[in-house]
């Protein structure tokens, strides 16, 4: 990173393009160690992930430097209300999925070019009437990358995937999830 005035523009032809991720992703398996990009989450998502997996994600994610929390500015969540009372969906967006906008608001000001993650069909709507990119788990398949086998630490029985609990039903035991990787995922098209 350039050391300097922060007052100083970047000067450069193709801006770094930041990940802003909500909280949907995580639930639907947005896998953070994949992705080159830098990747910000704003702190309200912890209020979204109710799940042990999803959050256990993200700590893990936040502690190897992966995802970046951030509280958005307020220029940044009044800019991103204004955007989502033009599009009629102000009452659906979530307090989280505003602060997502805001986020990008934000690191859209320092220059970089924020690409909002998220299968939400009112922030996706949102995410582009504000300008900026957005990339769905399903759609762009960055979810498909990730290989998950589920499988029981105690009797080794194998689950789905999807499988709901984190318990065995057949002896009680703790399900361990484990992850494929196949290399980073970059430059998905959009
Ligand atoms: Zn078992």
């Amino acid at each position: 990173m350039n050391s300097g005035s922060p007052l100083t523009r970047k000067v450069s032809l193709s801006k770094e393009k930041v990940y802003v991720v909500d909280s949907s992703a995580f639930i639907e398996g947005y896998p953070p160690h994949l992705i080159e990009e830098k990747q910000y989450v704003p702190a309200a998502i912890e209020e979204e992930l109710r799940d042990q997996r999803s959050r256990s994600l993200l700590d893990a994610a936040v502690r190897s430097g992966d995802v970046i929390v951030m509280v958005p500015s307020d220029r940044g969540v009044k800019l991103a209300e204004e955007v989502a009372e033009k599009t009629g969906e102000a009452k659906v967006l979530s307090k989280v999925d505003k602060h997502v906008v805001a986020l990008a608001f934000d690191l859209a000001a320092e220059g970089y070019e924020p690409v909002i993650v998220t299968d939400d069909y009112a922030l996706q709507n949102v995410a582009c009437k504000a300008g900026f990119t957005f990339k769905s788990l399903m759609r762009d398949g960055i979810r498909n990358v990730v290989k998950w086998k589920l499988y029981c630490s105690s009797c080794r029985r194998s689950y789905p995937p999807d499988y709901p609990d984190e318990t065995c039903e057949v002896c009680g035991g703790q399900l361990k999830r484990v992850r494929y990787r196949r290399g980073k995922v970059h430059g998905v098209s959009h």
